[in-house]
């Protein structure tokens, strides 16, 4: 038996709408909630009796958004400034033989919308609409690992970058009652710098924008700085 087929159990519904700006592994932005939709068969009950004694779980899902682009044997890994090539195997590249991706992620509450069973989490990576394909427990007398080495990514990004926002964008943050962490958000995911490597060496003033929820954020790249100049609904 060398292919399997597997159920979708749940969709994620995330703030990050777009491949652009997503942190590069789960945790780095604790700030990024989002919700783990089980769907019925999945949706009982009993398949989640005992998970809130947890506090963070496993996922297994799909790269969905780039499933249908194939794989090859060499990437190249953004830590390495997108030049160095290593072996997909030595990396959590998304192109890989099965378009399978591993986070762990807190989790927040577990309640009940009708037929829907949520599973409220934090510190996610993943891109809205990300299939889920499992659910597990992580365990920290087996999962963590603290005198593992992590090859070229054995530390978390550090950049320098700062953020500032214009007062038209931080008073447009600060009326979103419903998203309180709004601007904490924003200036996490820019302070990690979501441009490509090859952007990165540019001297002069560059423009960029992202989707978080239903917001279009627009900021200026000077340096080691990053400027929110506007924020909007999107249509
Ligand atoms: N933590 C996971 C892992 O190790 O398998 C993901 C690591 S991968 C390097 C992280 C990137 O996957 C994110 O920066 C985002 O751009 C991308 N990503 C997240 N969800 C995705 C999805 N559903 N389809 C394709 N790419 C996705």
């Amino acid at each position: 038996m060398n292919a399997f087929q597997f159920n979708v159990v749940g969709t994620i519904e995330s703030p990050y709408k777009q491949k652009f700006a997503i942190p590069r592994q789960p945790g780095l932005i604790p700030e990024a909630r989002g919700k783990l939709i089980l769907v019925p068969p999945y949706a009982e009950n009993d398949i989640i009796r005992g998970i809130e004694s947890f506090s963070h779980l496993w996922l297994v899902f799909v790269f969905h958004e780039t499933a249908d682009k194939g794989w090859s044997p060499l990437v190249r890994p953004p830590r390495l400034g997108g030049n160095a090539r290593k072996g997909v195997f030595a990396t959590r590249a998304t192109f890989r033989p099965n378009p399978i991706g591993l986070s762990v992620v807190k989790l927040e509450k577990v309640y009940r919308q009708q037929d829907k069973l949520i599973l409220e989490l934090s510190g996610i990576d993943l891109l809205d609409g990300t299939p889920i394909l499992d659910i597990k427990p992580y365990l920290p007398y087996a999962d963590a690992l603290p005198n593992a080495s992590g090859g070229f990514a054995d530390s978390a990004p550090q950049t320098m970058m700062t953020v500032s926002f214009s007062e038209h964008a931080m008073d447009f943050c600060q009326a979103q009652t419903a998203y309180p962490d709004l601007a904490i958000l924003i200036e996490k995911v820019l302070k990690q710098d979501p441009r490509p490597s090859y952007k990165k060496q540019r001297t002069t003033e560059q423009h960029y924008g992202m989707s978080l929820y239903q917001f279009n954020i627009k900021w200026t790249v000077n340096g080691e700085h990053n400027h929110v100049t506007e924020i909007s609904q999107l249509p």
